[in-house]
């Protein structure tokens, strides 16, 4: 099995290196990452410069863009064949609710999902990774038994990508895997007002807090409970269910 793993957080994210060794005891590891941090950058993909990947070893490349970019890089230019998966992450953070939309982490997934490669993205819910760099460690073992059970699955999903969220806990307290629904979220205080050196106002979008909505059968609650979250995403925005109850509420113009 060939598996290309990429992130948002950049080349020397610990998450990364974390994935690439669960991922090492499945097959044969590409990686092709951003060279630094490319967090929120949801599914933007650079077309106003090019790209120069440097290769850092006979399957590692960094690339000067997006998570996004190095997906489609990956899969059109760089790897001799096609991958039989793309996996993305670790993140440093959680990916829940809402956070799909703006992930990196998903991004890249979902872009080996539109190239037609099935994706899983892997995000770990700590938020303190500067105080706690080795929280992930006693994760990995975990995690490759995981993704050697989601590759294998009789039939992963067509145009379907997994979403794993790991609960910050320790992997001996793992309560086990749910399969769940996105979550919703509410941030508060999301841009900070401050001032530049010269004193005018400038603004910075981060920080706040974070109230999580989380019902019966989300993510937010399965992390929240102690087990892992597997969320399957498809890349359609159609809302099915307003064309379902369309004589409710449309009218023909
Ligand atoms: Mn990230």
């Amino acid at each position: 099995m060939r598996l290309l793993c990429s992130n948002d957080d950049g080349i020397l994210a610990h998450g990364l290196a974390c994935l690439e060794r669960a991922a090492g005891e499945l097959g044969e590891v590409y990686v092709v990452a951003p060279d630094r941090e490319q967090s929120a950058m949801s599914h933007s993909l650079t077309l106003h410069h090019p790209l120069r990947p440097v290769q850092l070893g006979e399957r590692r490349w960094q690339v000067d863009g997006t998570p996004t970019d190095c997906v489609m890089l990956a899969i059109e230019a760089l790897l001799p064949q096609r991958p039989d998966f793309v996996l993305s992450g670790v993140n440093h953070g959680p990916n829940m609710g809402e956070d799909v939309l703006y992930s990196g982490t998903v991004a890249a997934a979902m872009e080996g999902l539109a190239l037609g490669v099935p994706a899983i993205a892997v995000s770990f819910a700590g938020r303190d990774f500067l105080s706690h760099p080795d929280a992930l460690e006693p994760h990995v073992e975990p995690l490759a038994r995981l993704l050697r059970h989601l590759t294998a699955l009789p039939a992963f999903p067509a145009h379907t990508l997994l979403n794993v969220n790991i609960p910050a806990i320790p992997a001996a307290e793992i309560q086990g895997v749910r399969l769940t629904r996105l979550g919703r979220r509410v941030f508060s205080d999301s841009v900070a007002r401050m001032k530049d050196p010269w004193g005018r106002p400038i603004y910075w979008i981060g920080g706040g807090s974070v109230t999580w909505s989380a019902g019966e059968g989300t993510d937010v609650d399965a992390v929240r409970s102690g087990f892992i979250s597997v969320t399957p995403l498809h890349l359609d925005a159609t809302h099915q269910a307003r064309l379902d109850d369309a004589d409710e509420w449309w009218r023909q113009p």
